[in-house]
């Protein structure tokens, strides 16, 4: 079985109002996305690892991550789109054909564990698809464009989803092809694709299972999030 993992650090990082994107902030003496890479790298069942970076950023990744800290897992940093999915599709299309499964995680995600990897392959054996998840803690409202409350959905269904995302890797490669044919119609309709496993809904009818994670595994957006990144980091091996 051929497992591989595709890391995305190729957004921008408008949201941090900084020049550098928030993946290669410092995090304790290290790049925020060396550890995502680090975790993955150290898995034992997956064979190959993507970057996806900004095209300005791929020397950069090469020579400060991937040679610094000898990441030999990593095959290839190839060059991100101008949206998530179409950084994403760049990443699929980089795999050989004889990939069984992939994990598409985001870069700005430090705090991945070994356990939920771990616990995400098991469930795309089971199901083809599978999602980091935590349990909402709060009430979560579904509003209307004035802001106003027009749903609330019962919180014992309600989850937030993280990554790593985790398919088998031809159903979400070519429900990704699918996606960039029928991006037109999607821009039209108002459709933000804002992960993968609606892309792996909407085009492969699957439906992915969630897996439980921990409120730790944060995507680094905004300064603030930074700020409780460094107080996370030091409990981390
Ligand atoms: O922008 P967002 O917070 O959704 O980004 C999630 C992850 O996707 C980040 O790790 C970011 O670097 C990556 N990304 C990308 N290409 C883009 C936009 C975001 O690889 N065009």
């Amino acid at each position: 079985m051929k497992c591989a993992a595709i890391v995305l650090a190729g957004g921008t990082g408008r949201r941090m109002g900084n020049t550098i994107p928030k993946q290669f902030m410092d995090l304790n003496g290290k790049p925020v996305l060396y550890y995502s890479l680090k975790t993955f790298s150290e898995a034992e069942f997956i064979d190959e690892i993507i970057a996806v970076a900004a095209e300005d950023h791929i020397d950069k990744v090469g020579k400060d991550i991937v040679d610094l800290y000898g990441f030999h897992k990593i095959s290839s940093v190839v060059k991100g789109g101008r949206e998530r999915y179409h950084s994403v599709a760049n990443g699929l299309e980089a795999l050989p054909r004889d990939t069984d499964y992939v994990f598409i995680h985001d870069g700005a995600r430090p705090f991945v564990t070994a356990y939920t990897i771990e616990r995400c392959l098991h469930y795309a054996k089971k199901y083809r698809a599978s999602v980091a998840a935590v349990r909402s803690k709060d009430t979560i409202k579904i509003a209307d464009d004035d802001s106003m409350i027009r749903n609330t959905p019962d919180r014992g269904h309600v989850w937030m989803v993280q990554t790593p995302q985790t398919f088998e890797y031809m159903l979400i490669r070519d429900a990704y092809r699918r996606l960039l044919d029928d991006e037109d119609r999607l821009k039209t309709a108002g459709i933000n694709v804002t992960d993968d496993t609606m892309v792996a809904k909407m085009y492969a009818d699957v439906d992915a299972r969630l897996v439980e994670s921990t409120y730790e595994n944060i995507k680094i957006t905004t300064p603030e999030d930074m700020e409780l990144a460094k107080m996370i980091c030091p409990r981390i091996p």
